[in-house]
């Protein structure tokens, strides 16, 4: 469609970054255009809207970027699940393994509650642990979840088959796959 095509024309393929061998997708050019910015907002507040999403939790940092604008433009609440140690109030938190090493994720209790439908949006779904460890989260902090909503998913990192365990019915959208 009009809109894959203006988002994917607004992302940048960088070789080897952060790391040799990585294509990394910046999505920069795309934050810096108004237009695929605002279509973008629209689209994943509509998703938000159509799911009974109650709030949109984003993933540090650049789901923060897309998550924001698209709570606003829906109408709930955002809330951030941050890397571990940058939230000063009481929070859960959760370890996931990446590819060396694990990782740590935290929410702050209190934003997250029984009676909540949670959409969690970024930027790029890769091997869904980041994804994965945040629908644990929501869960543990007796939340529903809503769904999962990504910009773009890299198809061949397997990330869809690792988070569906978690989703548990929900649906997973993503507007590119590449
Ligand atoms: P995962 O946990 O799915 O392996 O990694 C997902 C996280 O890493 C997301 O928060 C995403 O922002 C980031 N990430 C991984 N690869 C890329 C990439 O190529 N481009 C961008 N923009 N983010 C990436």
């Amino acid at each position: 469609t009009d809109l894959k095509e203006l988002l994917l024309s607004r992302i940048r393929d960088v070789a080897d970054y952060p790391k040799p061998g990585v294509m990394f997708k910046d999505i920069t050019p795309l934050l810096a255009d108004p237009e695929a910015f605002t279509a973008l907002t629209d689209t994943l507040a509509d998703f938000c809207v159509q799911n009974g999403a109650t709030k949109v939790v984003g993933l540090e940092a650049r789901g923060f970027i897309l998550a924001a604008p698209a709570a606003v433009r829906a109408g709930i609440g955002f809330i951030p699940v941050r890397k571990a140690g940058k939230l000063p109030g009481a929070t859960l938190r959760q370890a996931y393994d990446l590819e060396y090493g694990s990782a740590e994720i935290e929410v702050h209790a209190e934003d997250l509650a029984a009676g909540d439908r949670v959409m969690v949006i970024d930027d790029v779904l890769a091997t869904g642990g980041t994804a994965e460890a945040s629908l644990q989260l929501i869960r543990r902090a007796g939340a529903e979840v809503a769904g999962v909503l990504m910009l773009m998913e890299l198809g061949f990192l397997g990330g869809r088959a690792r988070l569906e365990p978690a989703l548990d019915g929900a649906p997973l959208e993503s507007l590119l796959i590449v």
